[in-house]
């Protein structure tokens, strides 16, 4: 398939959208990542997704709308928590889990009678979406495994050829996946953390928000095909967060504990590497800027694998806040492979 460049003009931003609505495919940039567009009310369209991703199709995709007003389409569930976290957050990284509507097609929710759905405040995002005139499943741009894509460049190293369209935007301002909250009922559940945190969602709803269970575990990952062991009691109510997930092509190593003792054991490390002639990377963001550790570090994964690194040394940020939500990654990165110091 020949895949079609776009930029960000109006006429390409039209044709884009045209693209969508008539069943195709277009990959476009959100401040979260890039996405992987698609009808998300057109079965055989969201269809597509899942086998130009390789994404397992117990995966839902989140719904992307570019008015309040459209919640309405997709959801009855619109409670005053729900309303709430929409004035506040909206357009913005916060994905909600809301009764699906029956127009919602299964193939879109992976079976499941809620649909999750987010208004993205990425300008070239929300004129494809309001330009389509439909909601839009949009998946993150990458081969299902891979890193998420932050940069077009990192969408046409994955998807070109595979998928109608691409529309080259600006880098990727958060640079991880949106938070996903469950408000399904009336305690709201974090089922994936991002840059909004816990913090944030429970001062705006006045009231306690809780964590999915599985994102305080650190599952064993042994089985190494892909999925997590069949076997372990690691399960997720977000049915994504059950896949291995960014793997680097190198071996990944976190070291945790006190800054100090992590600098050191990743300089002897590396040390030792380096004479066994293994080409090294070591990643040690600033603990109290953790939002730069989630622009870059997908970018950051990537380019490791085109320079063709060996290994990966990692230091853990703390887990709380967005740091939290960085550390989700960089464990499903490294494998859970992680070094306590
Ligand atoms: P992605 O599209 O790659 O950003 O991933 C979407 C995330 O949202 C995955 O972790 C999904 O499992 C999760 N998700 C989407 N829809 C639902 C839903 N109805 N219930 C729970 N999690 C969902
Ligand atoms: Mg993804």
């Amino acid at each position: 398939m020949d895949t079609r460049i776009f930029g960000t003009t109006e006429q390409d931003i039209m044709q884009a959208a045209e693209i969508l609505k008539s069943g195709g495919l277009v990959a476009f940039p959100t401040e979260t990542v890039y996405g992987l567009g698609a009808n998300a009310l057109d079965p055989e369209a969201v269809g597509k997704v899942y086998a130009a991703k390789g994404r397992p199709s117990d995966n839902p995709m989140i719904a992307h709308i570019s008015s309040k007003d459209d919640m309405g389409l997709l959801t009855d569930g619109i409670t005053a928590d729900v309303e709430k976290l929409m004035e506040v957050f909206w357009p913005g990284p916060l994905t909600m889990v809301v009764p699906a509507k029956p127009v919602v097609p299964k193939v879109t929710t992976g079976g499941l009678d809620t649909v999750a759905v987010r208004m993205p405040s990425d300008p070239v995002a929300a004129a494809i979406i309001s330009a389509s005139g439909v909601p839009i499943a949009a998946p993150s741009a990458n081969l299902s495994g891979r890193p998420s894509p932050t940069t077009g460049r990192h969408v046409i190293d994955d998807l070109d050829g595979r998928i109608d369209a691409i529309v080259i935007g600006s880098d990727c301002q958060v640079g991880i996946e949106s938070t996903v909250i469950d408000m399904t009922s009336d305690q709201p559940m974090i089922l994936r953390p991002g840059i909004i945190t816990a913090q944030q969602l429970s001062q705006a709803l006045g009231k306690e928000v809780t964590f999915d269970p599985a994102l305080l575990q650190k599952p064993d990952t042994s089985a190494g095909s892909g999925l997590l062991e069949a076997g372990s009691d690691f399960r997720p109510k977000s049915p994504g967060m059950k896949y291995k997930h960014y793997a680097p092509k190198a071996e990944m190593i976190i070291f945790q504990g006190d800054r100090q003792n992590v600098a050191m054991a990743i300089a002897e490390e590396k040390m030792k590497r380096a004479q066994w002639e293994q080409k090294v990377e070591v990643i040690m963001y600033d603990e109290e800027h953790p939002e730069e550790a989630a622009k870059e570090f997908f970018a950051k994964l990537r380019a490791c694998d085109k320079s063709g690194v060996d290994v990966i040394l990692a230091a853990a940020l703390k887990e709380d806040g967005i740091g939290f939500a960085v550390m989700n990654r960089m464990f499903k990165s490294a494998g859970y492979n992680i070094v306590n110091v």
